[in-house]
């Protein structure tokens, strides 16, 4: 629906009170960051979800009032609240969130329009481009008795594995929006890994990563705003920028979508 805070005030005026019209004017001259925006947005438009101002107990809203209500979030694709605006799930939040972002007015972006530049990513490959995994599933049991606990340094393992649950999507996505850059190790051990790890570039992100592969043991070197990587070795944990740790177990972002749904507010 790509609706901004200005939209709203000028296309679906007849779905708001005086009072939510004041309130969101207020939103829009107010610069504050993200979640701020977003809570505030949320208070101003659907202010019937919060009890205190309704005083639901004692004095719910009339029928009237709770179907006015409904007109303006089914205008909006909200779903509807009972008559003590019980029943709100998080669709307004995330509408509010989607608002916000096309309205593109929250700080975090100000900044970045003052500084005129893309943003630069770098994106770890075993673990968060690269199923690491599906690698070793596709070794012989021989050369995984052999190797044992250096299963990284099998000739050829890297060019056997797949793509991340996501990942070509995801890094498709940054490329668009940042400046974007792989940034991996390849073991110290396995030369073949040096290459292997240029050929799986090659070959699923032939334009997106073109000449974009930095192979290195000191990322803490790498000048840039963000790092995608499940771990903080070889210099990750050292990162200038944000270090947005991935993967299931206990990180931050825990998949591809996390990681969008974040970027996505700053892009
Ligand atoms: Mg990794």
């Amino acid at each position: 629906m790509h609706l901004t805070i200005g939209k709203i005030l000028k296309e679906y005026k007849e779905y708001l009170t005086d009072y939510e019209i004041e309130q969101l004017r207020k939103v829009q001259r107010e610069k504050t960051d993200f979640a701020a925006q977003v809570k505030q947005l949320q208070l101003a438009l659907f202010a019937e979800e919060w009890d205190f101002m309704m005083d639901s107990a004692r004095n719910p809203m009339s029928q009237e009032a709770t179907n006015r209500v409904n007109r303006k979030r089914k205008a909006f694709g909200v779903n509807p609240v009972d008559a003590s605006g019980f029943g709100a799930d998080s669709s307004s939040k995330l509408f509010c969130e989607e608002v916000v972002r096309h309205t593109k007015n929250y700080n975090e972006l100000l900044e970045l329009k003052k500084r005129n530049a893309k943003q630069t990513v770098f994106v770890d490959m075993d673990s968060v481009l690269v199923d690491f995994q599906s690698g070793i599933d596709k070794i012989s049991e021989e050369d995984k008795l052999k190797y044992d606990k250096k299963l990284d340094e099998v000739p050829g393992i890297f060019s056997l594995m797949d793509p991340y649950d996501g990942a070509i999507e995801g890094y498709k996505w940054l490329c668009a929006n940042f400046d974007t850059y792989i940034l991996s190790t390849a073991p110290w051990e396995n030369p073949s890994a040096w290459s292997d790890k240029l050929l799986w570039v090659k070959k699923y992100l032939p334009k997106a990563a073109h000449k974009r592969l930095i192979l290195s043991h000191n990322k803490h070197l790498a000048k840039g705003d963000f790092l995608i990587d499940d771990r903080t070795a070889n210099g990750a944990g050292a990162f200038v920028g944000k270090h947005i740790h991935f993967g299931p177990e206990g990180k931050d972002f825990a998949d591809w979508k996390a990681v969008i749904s974040y970027m996505k507010n700053l892009a």
